[in-house]
């Protein structure tokens, strides 16, 4: 018998949200059993249930920032007990024997991995994310939540906390390197938050000084508006690294010309037209254009601990399942302080 929960689904691209159910499947012997407690909202789940990004699975459940306890546990499960605090992140799934999967980077699967939602397991079922009551996943996609940080400022670690740790980590942000975080929404928020803990030089390229206080109070040692004229050329050869959170075109050759020798400049942010820059640019400076995939599950664990240790979470403002429509429009108008984060128990129960 699978269980059906309550879900809140797009029932086609675009459309407004409804509470709805879905299906979960058996425990299986390495299943775990999630009650969701909180799901974030990444403007990944916007850019996928608006088709922005090609074609859809609808009904869509998106919700790839899941935190919440665990209600039951399959017989052979080892990582996880009932109560333990835990969450799930962007794929429930990989083929576990490729060599991005053998080298604990599964986001990489040769196989693609299972996404959350808006894919499908490797048995041709659909999969429905966080913006439910209750998920089965197996025990080695679940992550442990360290105690001190509670479960909803947790959530959007999940996303938009290893999008950002990951390329921090791969380009050795550190003591006497100078990042720079363009935008500062859900991604960038945690970007400064994690650079500054783990010892860097930040400086925030945000559109306007709107959100300067909060840049500094997260961390940031400058922050600019990049709308002001020249503010770029202003700073020609400071950045060691520089991460894009930003999901729109952007002047990559003036960005480029603010990297010191060597640096590099990491796409995270996903633009959906394709982007043109003058390989000169590069040329200049051996400098590196690349972009980063979420992380794997053994380094969103680090992370997970990491941010514990630092005491981070994410800023983010409770909605409830009646609101997610208009958390959706704030998210576009870059309205957001700084993750939208569902309360599951607001669900209705049916
Ligand atoms: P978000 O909360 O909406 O933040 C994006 C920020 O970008 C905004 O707060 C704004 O910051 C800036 N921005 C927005 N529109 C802009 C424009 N037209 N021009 C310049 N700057 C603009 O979104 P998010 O959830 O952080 O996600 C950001 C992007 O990352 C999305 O494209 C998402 O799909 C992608 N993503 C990628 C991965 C990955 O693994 N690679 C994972 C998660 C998300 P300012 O106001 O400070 O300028
Ligand atoms: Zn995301
Ligand atoms: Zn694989």
């Amino acid at each position: 018998m699978t269980l059906t929960v309550p879900a809140l689904a797009a029932p086609t691209p675009g459309a407004k949200f409804e509470r709805t159910t879905v299906e979960r499947r058996d425990l299986g012997p390495h299943d775990v059993l999630i009650d969701i407690a909180f799901a974030g909202i990444c403007h990944s789940d916007i850019h996928q249930a608006r088709e922005e990004w090609g074609k859809g699975i609808f009904p869509m459940v998106p919700g790839h920032e899941i935190a919440g306890t665990v209600a039951a546990v399959g017989d052979d499960v080892t990582r996880h007990s009932v109560d333990d605090r835990v969450g799930v992140g962007c794929f429930v799934d990989s083929c576990r024997e490729c060599e991005a999967c053998l080298a604990g980077e599964e986001q990489f699967c040769a196989k693609g991995a299972v996404m959350t939602y808006n894919g499908r397991q490797y048995s041709g079922e659909e999969t429905y994310g966080g913006y439910s009551t209750q998920v089965v996943v197996d025990e080695r996609y679940v992550l442990r939540i360290p105690e001190g940080i509670t479960l909803d400022v947790a959530a959007p670690l999940l996303c938009a906390g290893i999008t950002t740790y990951s390329p921090l980590r791969h380009w050795g942000a550190g003591p006497g390197k100078k990042v720079a975080v363009v935008g500062m929404g859900g991604l960038g928020h945690m970007a400064v938050k994690i650079a500054h803990a783990m010892g860097a030089e930040v400086t925030v390229l945000s559109h306007s000084l709107s959100k300067k206080a909060d840049g500094e109070r997260f961390g940031a040692d400058h922050y600019v508006a990049t709308s002001e004229e020249g503010a770029l050329k202003g700073l020609r050869t400071s950045f060691d690294l520089i991460i894009s959170t930003v999901g729109a075109d952007l002047p990559i050759d003036q960005y480029l010309a603010t990297l010191r020798l060597d640096g590099a400049m990491v796409f995270v942010g996903l633009p959906p037209t394709p982007q043109s820059f003058r390989v000169g640019s590069l040329v200049g400076g051996r400098r590196s254009l690349a972009g980063s995939n979420i992380g794997g599950i053994r380094e969103t664990q680090e992370m997970l601990d990491f941010c514990a240790e630092h005491h981070l979470g994410a800023e983010i403002e409770l909605v409830r399942a009646d609101d997610v429509d208009r958390a959706y429009e704030r998210v576009v108008a870059s309205d957001v302080r700084y993750r939208f984060v569902i309360d599951t128990a607001t669900i209705p129960a049916d």
